[in-house]
């Protein structure tokens, strides 16, 4: 079967005062598939991310498959099936996974998909057990992030933006804090999620995670593309390893 290209930027820029964010970005993953984005402190990759999901202003096109989707707001793209994760991503404390979920759901303006999991009659809601199942967490629906570990935790706000359908998500950090067995954990689920179809963007600081899951990587550097390609290729790069390592 062809591939299908979910998400494709061209020329996305991003400008603040005299700071070029983002410059001239072509990008795209598809679907099924788990493509990293990496780079420096401040290389612009959350600005991507905001770029993509419509919460910085931007120049320059993205395509959710094949759709431009550059010009609509961030609430109107997360409907169309584009959803993304946030570096701070805490879930609230006093509700269950469930009623987490169900927040995001609320928010998102998808509200008429969900009976409510609020008055603690289960078993309700379709689509939050479909999101939940997708990060093979069903069996927790009922407790608290508390009764959870950190791994589960991460999972659940991967399960938050995948809830609705979402073809393409945007993790922003995802597998902050946890440690090395967790996060490799973490990326097995993240594969698992590839191959239902769904096409994934993964900012990560944790090197060995990207190289492990992803089957392609774009490297930022001051806002610009400086190399793309496989893992093995990106890490015998040697604008990478200038970049991160400090020219002489
Ligand atoms: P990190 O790995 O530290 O999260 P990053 O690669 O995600 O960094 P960004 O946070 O996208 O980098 O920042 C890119 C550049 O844009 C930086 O110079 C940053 O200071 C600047 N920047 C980001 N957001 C804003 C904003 N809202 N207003 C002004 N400048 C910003």
């Amino acid at each position: 079967a062809a591939t299908t290209t979910l998400l494709s930027t061209r020329g996305l820029s991003v400008h603040y005062g005299g700071v070029t964010a983002n410059a001239d970005i072509d990008l795209t993953v598809d679907a099924g598939e788990i493509v990293g984005l990496i780079g420096p402190n401040g290389a612009g990759k959350t600005t991507f991310v905001d770029a993509v999901t419509g919460f910085a202003k931007s120049s320059g096109e993205v395509r959710l498959d094949g759709e431009r989707v550059d010009r609509i707001a961030a609430n109107r793209r997360r409907t169309a099936g584009m959803a993304r994760t946030w570096q701070a991503g805490e879930l609230f404390a006093d509700l269950t996974v469930a009623q987490n979920l169900a927040v995001a759901v609320q928010r998102v303006g998808l509200r008429a998909l969900i009976s409510d999991v609020f008055t603690g009659s289960r078993p309700p809601a379709g689509i939050i057990d479909e999101a939940l199942a997708m990060v093979g967490l069903l069996g927790v629906a009922d407790r608290r992030p508390g009764e959870l570990t950190l791994g589960q935790q991460k999972l659940v706000g991967v399960a938050r933006a995948l809830v609705g359908g979402t073809r393409l998500v945007l993790l922003d950090e995802p597998a902050a804090g946890l440690d090395t067995h967790e996060s490799r954990e973490f990326g097995a689920e993240l594969r698992r999620i590839a191959a239902t179809g769904v096409g994934i963007l993964l900012i990560d600081h944790d090197m060995s995670l990207v190289l492990d899951v992803c089957d392609r990587l774009y490297v930022l550097d001051f806002g610009r593309v400086i190399a793309a390609g496989s893992p093995t290729e990106i890490q015998d790069d040697p604008a990478v390893v200038a970049a991160y390592l400090g020219s002489p």
